[in-house]
């Protein structure tokens, strides 16, 4: 193009850009609050994410963007001038939270990686999962999940919260783990994540002893990727604050678990990341769901390279996928045996992880919390793990996870109770991030 050219598309591009944000806006514009700004709830089923039995038609005052006050009718008083919001019949429960999310650029996409992962945000939050933990970017994606973090505290965002980890902390030596570390916490990111594989290529116990002591040193809690039992117990002896995968290899014992629930160590099962491995063997059924269809702007292109013949045969072929089979029914197992011991349970997916197809941002959370329940968890466990027990967990922002005075008012408002049935999470109403209804209406 020639400099003329370029600068003309470049205006094109951006009236482009100014029009489709106009057009985004209008949703919000035309349900836009009363002069006070301050918006009543009324009438809804609250399931607040702390474990507390539900309130019933209970109200919600939401004042820029921050919970002000919830309680029963009787307990609240709402302000004058407040818009309300008639909720009666529905369930409101707090936004998601995905503990292990990753916020990857997609290679294959023409959209730049500011838009691509602004799609994918906006997705997460479509189906109601108004926070994420990244726990893994790429060098592309690196700063710019970074500065999308960093622009998150206005009251008019219109796609999920994101908190990134960066790129996983490594090193060769104990030098070189502190080093990476330094890198991050000079990021400002908020959470360390390593890997140990159980593989002769793992970081040794000293190696990843001093990531996690240089991490702690800069106020960083350490996320750690791990499938064996050996490795679990090492990494937690370490100092390790949360096993970001499950346990896979057999049993937790009980004096595990119970070390494990002393020391508060969260544990994220990301079940689905392991049904990803092996499902796409052949078509699966919840690609007809129209829930599923929801996200299909962002899903179709990997939907076309798994319904491929030849990609489902080589699934079907691959012994190490054909393996997790084994694995996930463990996973099931001990996720039950630590949510009964009573360790701090965090709904996590690994959605999202560039170049692992089918892990989709959105759509899984809701799998995911499903799977947790027949793994043998109550939905109000499950809706704890997914909420306030991952808000407690991450630690990444003590102003999301719950429906209490002083949180961001990130809401999902369902059609139908969820304790009934964990899947009534599907029935979306609305989402709200930050008091901004960003997608459902009355
Ligand atoms: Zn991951």
């Amino acid at each position: 193009m020639t400099r003329i050219s370029k600068m003309l598309f470049a205006v094109v591009a951006s009236a482009t850009v100014a029009v489709l944000a106009i057009i985004e806006l209008q949703p919000s514009m035309a349900q836009a609050p009363a002069a006070s700004g301050v918006v009543a709830l009324t009438g809804a089923r609250i399931i607040d994410g702390t474990g507390r039995a539900p309130i019933q038609q209970g109200t919600v005052i939401i004042n820029k963007g921050v919970i002000e006050a919830v309680g029963a009718p009787a307990a609240v008083k709402i302000p004058n001038g407040a818009a309300r919001v008639d909720l009666s019949g529905k369930t409101i429960i707090p936004g998601l939270i995905n503990a292990h999310a990753h916020l990857n650029f997609d290679q294959a996409t023409k959209r730049s990686v500011r838009d691509d992962l602004i799609l994918r945000l906006k997705t997460y939050a479509n189906y109601g999962v108004t926070s994420n933990v990244s726990l893994g970017s790429r060098p592309v994606d690196e700063l710019e999940g970074l500065k999308l973090r960093d622009e998150q505290t206005h009251i008019t965002l219109d796609r999920a919260r994101l908190y990134t980890g960066g790129i996983n902390a490594v090193g060769k030596t104990p030098e070189e783990a502190r080093k990476s570390v330094d890198r991050l916490a000079d990021l400002k990111v908020d959470v360390i994540k390593y890997h140990i594989n159980g593989t002769p290529n793992d970081m040794t116990p000293d190696i990843y002893g001093a990531l996690v002591d240089e991490s702690k040193k800069k106020g960083l809690r350490t996320f750690v990727h791990i499938f064996y039992t050996k490795d679990a117990k090492s990494a937690v002896d370490k100092g390790t604050d949360v096993l970001a995968h499950s346990i896979r290899d057999k049993d937790v014992d009980p004096e595990f678990a119970a070390e494990l629930k002393r020391k508060n160590i969260g544990y994220i099962p990301t079940l689905t990341r392991d049904l990803s491995v092996f499902v796409y063997e052949t078509r699966p059924a919840f690609f007809d769901e129209p829930f599923f269809k929801r996200g299909i702007t962002l899903y179709g292109s990997e939907v076309e390279v798994l319904i491929n013949p030849a990609n489902q045969q080589k699934v079907r072929s691959d012994k190490q996928a054909q393996a997790i089979k084994p694995a996930l029914q463990q996973a099931n197992r001990n996720l039950r045996i630590l949510s009964d011991a009573g360790v701090p349970i965090a709904m996590g997916t690994d959605s999202g992880a560039e170049g692992n197809p089918g892990r989709w941002q959105g759509y899984f959370e809701h799998l995911e919390m499903e799977m947790m329940v027949k793994a043998g968890m109550t939905p109000m466990q499950v809706i704890v793990a997914s909420t306030g027990g991952a808000a407690r967990v991450t630690k990444v922002d003590p102003k999301i996870g719950t429906i209490e005075p002083g949180k961001w008012a990130d809401l999902l408002v369902l059609n139908a109770n969820p304790l009934d049935d964990i899947r009534n999470t599907r029935q979306i109403h609305s989402v709200w991030v930050g008091g901004n209804r960003v997608t459902g209406g009355n």
